[in-house]
């Protein structure tokens, strides 16, 4: 795969025991970055610092509320004063919220905006001075299938409002730091074999795989594989860009 040696790679909400967080920072970490694993969960995060260190990697664990101003800084100066530079932030904690819009309230839309978009602005913001200063910079954010042809049954229209923020966000600021050596790039998987998808009742799982021509749900590591490229030197002429990780389910 594509090598991460000396980078410093900030992974949002990797501390989720089977999330795709997870799979991203242990990949990483495989490919030679020194990850930074951040979260809300500290349980999650030690257990990922510890599989990332069994398995040889280099990782630093640090609490991380994507929400608030003040914890963003506070994780971005840690690091800094850790490793002195950042080279990749990788956009993943995001949550979602199974409510149809005819019972949303604002506060259930607000609760999804916060971590989703502006979690992601404030954890983008903070990065783009260390990434400038460097002329380099790579800024990958978790959009979904959800964005483009609408929610299933995880989530509900204000995640996949806010996972198309996501993706004009991306955009524009792929536009606005061409010139600096950042690029800015998005995935956006299909349903992926997380924790969520084992819950599902057998019926609606199938009518579920039902709409995937692949016949299956994506692993975390073909979520993982796609970012790492993105996240590479290797995919230096690649910004502003999306890629649709769902075995077929929205071409
Ligand atoms: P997950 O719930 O397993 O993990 C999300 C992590 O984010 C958790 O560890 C949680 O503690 C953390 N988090 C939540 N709020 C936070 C906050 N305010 N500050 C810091 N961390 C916070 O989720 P997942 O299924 O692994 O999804 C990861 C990303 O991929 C999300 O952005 C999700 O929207 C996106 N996605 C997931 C799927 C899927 O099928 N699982 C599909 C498309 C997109």
């Amino acid at each position: 795969m594509f090598k991460l040696d000396n980078k410093v790679a900030i992974v949002t909400g990797s501390g989720s025991k089977k999330g795709i967080g997870r799979t991203i920072a242990l990949t990483l970490a495989e490919q030679g970055a020194t990850v930074v694993v951040a979260d809300l969960n500290l349980d999650g995060i030690a257990d990922t610092v510890t599989a990332i260190k069994e398995a040889g990697g280099t990782a630093y664990g640090v609490e991380l509320n994507v929400t608030s101003q003040a914890s963003v800084d506070t994780m971005v100066e840690e690091v800094l004063s850790e490793f002195g530079r950042i080279d990749i932030l990788i956009n993943n904690a995001g949550i979602s919220q199974k409510v149809t819009v005819e019972d949303m309230t604002i506060e259930d839309i607000t609760k999804v905006f916060n971590v989703n978009m502006f979690g992601l602005f404030l954890c983008t913001q903070a990065v783009l001075k260390p990434m400038k200063e460097q002329k380099f910079g790579r800024i990958v954010s978790l959009s979904s299938v959800s964005a483009k042809r609408g929610g299933g049954v995880f989530g509900g229209a204000h995640y996949s409002a806010s996972k198309a923020a996501v993706l004009g966000f991306s955009k524009n600021l792929a536009r606005e730091v061409a010139l600096d050596g950042i690029t800015v790039n998005c995935v956006a998987p299909g349903l992926v074999n997380t924790d969520i998808w084992k819950l599902l009742p057998e019926e609606l799982a199938s009518n579920v795989i039902a709409g995937i021509p692949m016949g299956r749900p994506g692993e975390t590591e073909e979520i993982a594989a796609a970012i790492a490229f993105l996240a590479s030197e290797e995919a230096s002429y690649i910004t502003g860009e999306e890629i649709d990780i769902n075995g077929g389910s929205h071409m």
